[in-house]
């Protein structure tokens, strides 16, 4: 009996294999029909006797091409039509429609071998691809994914990549960025020259997917110590690039879990524990732990061969975006290893962490965007701006967000050229025309500016920490009110104070304050971030405790002038990080905390008091008592972690005390303070013995740059509260 089947086909089905896939199988079996990508995904039909159309279905969900995802097959029964042959039919645009955008994939085994095999017509050649792998969202210009609408498009196909290309059945069978020696992409110098000016310790610029690293032999502790001294950067953890895992687990401990992330083909950068304690201090002074990637395009893969782990770092200039031209590359490098095929966005490498076997973002970009996130059936265009730091911003159509890759600090002056430029140029890919604007409260946030001064028939303000609380709720689908705990650097409060230790009452639309970390001055605003010093100061003297701070700053802090209130929970980190003299001033964003962290002792299980009364969580007690306790000499490994333990109780308190009153038994946690993995295990573990189900972010970041995706979630739905 013949049959006719219709499927559509939804999830990570373009760019990645789908349709030869469905040819092969098809033809395979002697199906006959068609498979073409189409706006929300791939429609095909095959048509053959039923119990071979049954089997062809089987194979595609058993067997799909390993970089797709299936997300649903819709299919409907038809009159036979009598097909004489299965074709790949090409995409048209239709309308508006959007053509999913697939991010850039790391080199695929079948690439890699032949990239090592002398044989083969491809043996070395540092740009090698397929429609498993490769460069897509760093080289699309527009849509649909063809090459005329990438930056291969000045790259002209020799006749064996055409044939290739054109073939149904071939691995290359529309693979966009496909090319060879002969036809594709050259690197600016000789690879082997490259090699050598790393092994004499050099540090070299080298062109990747979304923009330049600034590499070095990870070995050579000259060449990290130039490095750092260049870059400005003398404690940041630095990312090293290892050959294969087998290096990695010379380095670093890692689990089966860990291995599979850094192995996945977003290859991202998976932050693991050092096992080699020489290896660690140049890396990683703070702390024990690193991030680690695998190679994942053909050109690492190339240079890796000749170290165990290269030093691979971003190139800009500390809180510029990422080089993409050689122009914009800083003057840190000796040479520059760059190549000729454009790079239409730039796009860092993403970095993640595992917890409890779950993933949380630190920095998503290339690898992971733009895969979108369903918020809804059904929303309007938004844009939402997201924050000021580690800003990205979010696109909504059709129901899906779509985060844009990590944006930066907006007050420097090309990271504001990048976002305002990134906005324009994803709007016009996506087919966005945003009637909706979705911005921070903070009034003088950089995008909140830019939000006001573009135009929309719509504009909202949403609270930063309901953002945050709203971002989860997105990743999860969750439409109920949750008990949300926020705890980050600052946020702007609609009572014009900086909020930063939150406990909301929320759900996507709206949300209510309940419960609050005792506020403190914030003396000298952002300088504060700077030196913990100050919020040491100003909590010692608020607590009644000695300190021998400058009168200029006692002043600030008695009077609060210059020196506003704030709940932060980010700040009371610093400040007990400065009280145990584990950090006065920091060099990078979160040393403090991330030194308190590092300090705390895994096998302490104390607490010190607090009080928690009319809303208000007040850790002044625990304070006194970590400070008494140093004062006669307790270890710092125990106060610090005894100061985590206090905070992860008192969390849980303040979630039991709501459930009494509310009756909500589910938890969002979420803010940059949850990156801090003691305190997230340690309250999530406390919360789920109490009985509650605990969301956090796994999908966006916890910190601001997973802000956008929060501001769009509140946006959709009020809007869709407006439209019922
Ligand atoms: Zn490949
Ligand atoms: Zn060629
Ligand atoms: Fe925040």
């Amino acid at each position: 009996m013949t049959t006719r089947i219709q499927a559509r086909i939804a999830g990570r089905v373009q760019g990645v294999g789908f349709r030869p896939t469905v040819y092969r199988y098809a033809t395979a079996l002697g199906l006959g029909g068609f498979v073409r990508n189409d706006p929300e995904g791939v429609t095909l039909e095959v048509e053959g006797e039923a119990a071979r159309v049954g089997d062809f279905f089987r194979q595609l969900t058993d067997e799909p091409p390993r970089q797709a995802e299936i997300a649903g097959i819709e299919t409907r029964a038809l009159p036979a039509r009598g097909y004489d042959r299965f074709e790949v039919v090409e995409s048209r645009p239709t309308g508006d429609a959007v053509f999913s955008i697939p991010p850039d994939l790391a080199i695929c085994d079948d690439c890699l071998r032949e990239l090592f095999d002398p044989r083969d017509r491809r043996f070395g050649y540092p740009f090698i691809n397929c429609t498993n792998c490769g460069p897509r969202f760093t080289i699309i210009c527009d849509l649909p994914y063809d090459r005329v609408h990438t930056t291969m498009a000045g790259f002209t196909m020799c006749p064996p990549c055409g044939q290739e290309y054109h073939a149904p059945a071939d691995r290359r069978f529309h693979a966009q960025p496909d090319a060879c020696g002969d036809c594709g992409p050259q690197l600016s110098m000789d690879l082997g020259a490259a090699v050598s000016l790393l092994q004499t310790g050099a540090i070299l610029a080298i062109k990747s997917l979304g923009g330049f690293h600034l590499a070095c032999d990870a070995f050579n502790a000259a060449a990290v110590a130039t490095l750092r001294a260049r870059k400005h950067r003398p404690h940041k953890p630095l990312a090293l690039m290892f050959r294969d895992v087998a290096t990695v687990r010379q380095s670093c401990r890692l689990s089966e879990a860990e291995e599979a992330e850094l192995l996945s083909p977003a290859r991202p950068i998976v932050l693991l524990r050092s096992a080699t304690p020489t290896l660690q201090h140049a890396i990683t002074p703070d702390f024990p732990s690193f991030g680690a990637f695998l190679p994942y395009t053909p050109l690492h893969h190339l240079l890796l061969q000749h170290f165990d782990a290269l030093v691979m770092t971003s190139g800009n200039r500390a809180e510029e975006p990422i080089a993409s031209d050689d122009a914009e590359l800083p003057s840190v490098a000796d040479a520059v290893l760059s190549h000729n095929r454009p790079i239409a966005h730039k796009c860092d490498d993403s970095v993640v962490r595992l917890v409890n076997g779950q993933r949380q973002m630190f920095r998503r970009a290339r690898g992971f965007v733009p895969h979108p996130i369903r918020l809804a059936t059904h929303t309007p265009h938004i844009l939402a701006v997201g924050g000021e730091l580690k800003n990205t911003f979010c696109l909504a159509r059709d129901g899906q967000a779509f985060l844009s890759q990590h944006i930066g600090d907006l007050k420097e002056f090309r990271t504001w050229d990048y976002f305002t430029h990134e906005i324009a140029e994803w709007q016009r890919l996506m087919r966005v025309t945003p009637s909706v604007i979705a911005h921070d409260l903070h009034p003088a946030y950089r995008s909140t500016r830019y939000a006001l001064a573009h135009p929309a028939e719509t504009k909202l303000a949403v609270q930063h920490h309901h953002a945050h609380i709203a971002s989860v709720l997105a990743e999860h689908g969750l439409h109920e009110p949750v008990i949300g705990v926020a705890l980050d650097g600052t946020g702007y409060g609609p009572d014009g104070t900086i909020w930063g230790g939150e406990f909301l009452v929320a759900d996507r639309a709206a949300y209510e304050r309940v419960v609050h970390f005792k506020p403190y001055p914030l003396p000298g605003g952002d300088a504060a971030i700077q030196e913990p010093w100050r919020m040491a100061a100003s909590v010692a003297i608020c607590e009644g405790l000695p300190t021998d701070c400058p009168a200029t700053i006692r002043h600030l802090i008695e009077t609060g002038f210059h020196a506003p209130p704030t709940t932060s929970a980010g700040r009371l980190f610093d400040a007990v990080a400065a009280l145990l003299g584990l950090c006065g001033t920091a060099t990078y964003e979160g040393q403090a905390a991330i030194r308190l962290e590092a300090a705390a002792d895994p096998a302490e299980r104390g607490v010190e008091p607090f009080d928690l009364a009319a809303g208000v969580v007040d850790f002044g007690p625990t304070v006194r008592a970590l400070v008494a306790g140093h004062d006669r000499g307790q270890p710092v490994g125990r106060l610090a972690a005894r100061f985590h333990n206090t905070v992860a109780a008192a969390i849980r308190n303040v979630a039991r005390q709501i459930r009494a009153a509310r009756g909500l038994r589910v938890v969002a946690l979420s803010g940059g303070v949850f990156q801090n993995e003691r305190l997230l295990t340690t309250a999530t573990a406390g919360l789920q013995e109490d009985g509650f189900t605990v969301f956090t972010n796994t999908r966006v970041p916890p910190n601001d740059g997973g802000l956008a995706l929060g501001q769009a979630a509140v946006a959709a739905e009020r809007m869709r509260r407006l439209c019922v």
